[in-house]
């Protein structure tokens, strides 16, 4: 171990002189804390990323370790030249079957996860519609009955005079909440949500046969189809991506999109501010980090109890301060306002301030390593997820439930307030940050380019034909 620490330090060292912090990074928010975190040699991603070296193979895609015969290595011929690549694993896969199969299963890992949130937020809205749970209700009764339809659950029903009569609202949710959870396990047929795709794409998906079937069934098929001596065909591999892409997309995240909108309302533009200089020096601060609104709502709502806010004061805290990194941070944003303490990048530096009190996460884009550099600050870790646990470090694990949500963002609200007065080194929080306006959902938008009455995307649409607005630029993580 002793070694280990001497060859951390040497290598900290070896950054410390190969790389500034502004060759790093172009916020200055986030200089200020590499430099910190060279002091107190605090390993970060910063230093990880300059020490790392890519593998040339890999690099390429065409190391295959899907059997136990392998791993296959297939580095590039040294001539260069296509006629004469003879690279063969051991069970024969050439380099493009090797690289498609990689690539498929990269398709599988984030469609997969992207899925599963919204399997999450679809069980979660069918507590709640079942009444299961006190904590959730269905808030955009709105949103339910425009997004009704398209699981083909009907909001109308034919009176004894056969007149038409509006639904129980409370069967809809749980006939929705159903729909929308079978379309994981669905084997056949399509899922219900591909159809919302403009017309001449949905079309040629059919025509090209990868409209999927079910969510969950296209990604198993690629795990499947990438095992040893299965699809060996990588234009036929690259379709079921496709296949499984749409799947997620189409599927599992935009389901998961609508779910989010109707438990926890619409997002409309609001103002909030971003990066490491929200964090407050003399608050209690609790960072959320992660991805699923379904925890962080409910620590929204416990962070403003009066009990939380008085145990905060007697710790000598002014008040909680709540901020987000990543993904989750993004939900209390735009519903919220609750500000951005920073990207992904950024989730170890915040802690390197020595100001946050706890950081609490669900789900992906958790770096291993914040649990290492939490140890070096008084810094609390609390997992949340049983699929996401962290061996590394000291971090407190304490479970997240539907059933008992409330209560156990209550939990995590105190063990950051307890942990305010364990402050042991010198707190510096950058000043940057940067007011923004967040919450552009698509009714939002809608909305705001027609009003109620002629709520619409045409002036959009018209201003981008006649060339008054020249582009649009997507940020997706
Ligand atoms: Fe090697 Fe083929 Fe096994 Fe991959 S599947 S590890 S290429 S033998």
């Amino acid at each position: 171990m002793a070694t280990e620490g001497v060859k951390e330090k040497a290598a900290a060292a070896k950054v410390k002189k190969a790389a500034k912090p502004q060759e790093l990074t172009i916020d200055v928010a986030s200089m200020e804390m590499i430099e910190r975190s060279r002091e107190l040699e605090v390993e970060t991603i910063f230093d990880r990323a300059a020490t790392m070296k890519p593998c040339n193979i890999g690099a390429q895609g065409t190391c295959c370790k899907n059997c136990a015969q392998g791993p296959c290595r297939l580095p590039l011929p040294k001539s260069g030249i296509e006629g004469e690549d003879t690279r063969k694993g051991l069970c024969g896969a050439t380099p493009q079957t090797i690289a498609a199969r990689n690539f498929a299963r990269m398709v599988a890992g984030g469609a997969a996860a992207h899925s599963d949130h919204g399997r999450g937020v679809a069980e979660t809205f069918l507590a709640a519609a079942r009444k299961e749970t006190e904590d959730y209700r269905i808030k955009d009764t709105q949103k339910l009955l425009e997004i009704a339809p398209d699981f083909g659950v009907d909001i109308t029903v034919e009176g004894e005079n056969g007149e038409v009569l509006d639904r129980d609202i409370d069967e809809i949710a749980v006939e929705v909440g159903e729909r929308a959870l079978a379309q994981w396990g669905q084997q056949t047929g399509e899922v219900a949500t591909v159809k919302r795709a403009p017309g001449p794409r949905y079309e040629l998906w059919k025509k090209l046969g990868v409209v999927p079937r079910g969510i969950d069934r296209e990604i198993v098929e690629i795990m499947h189809r990438t095992h040893i001596g299965v699809d060996q065909d990588y234009e036929n591999i690259l379709e079921q991506c496709t296949r499984a892409a749409i799947a997620d997309g189409w599927g599992g995240s935009m389901i998961a999109t609508d779910l989010q909108d109707v438990l926890f309302g619409c997002p409309y533009p609001l103002k909030s501010s971003a990066n490491l200089g929200v964090l407050k020096e003399d608050h209690v601060n609790l960072v959320i980090h992660g991805h699923e609104p379904l925890l962080s709502e409910m620590i929204v709502q416990a962070a403003e109890l009066p009990e939380m806010l008085e145990l905060a004061k007697e710790k000598g805290a002014k008040g909680i301060q709540l901020s987000g990194i990543c993904c989750t941070a993004n939900e209390i944003l735009m519903r919220h306002g609750v500000p951005l303490a920073g990207n992904f990048l950024q989730q170890e530096l915040a802690i390197i301030t020595g100001a946050v009190d706890a950081m609490v996460v669900d789900v992906q884009c958790i770096m291993e390593n914040i649990a290492n550099v939490a140890q070096c600050f008084h810094t609390k870790i609390i997992t949340t997820n049983p699929r996401a646990r962290i061996a590394s470090g000291d971090t407190v694990h304490i479970e997240f439930d539907e059933h008992t949500a409330f209560e156990d963002a209550k939990k995590i609200v105190r063990t950051a307030i307890e942990n305010f007065p364990n402050r042991e080194k010198e707190v510096i929080i950058p000043r940057q940050s940067s007011d923004l306006v967040a919450g552009f959902s698509y009714e939002a938008i809608n909305y705001h380019l027609g009003g109620t009455f002629r709520a619409s995307y045409t002036p959009l649409n018209d201003n981008i034909i006649n060339g008054r607005i020249r582009g649009i630029g997507g940020v997706v993580g």
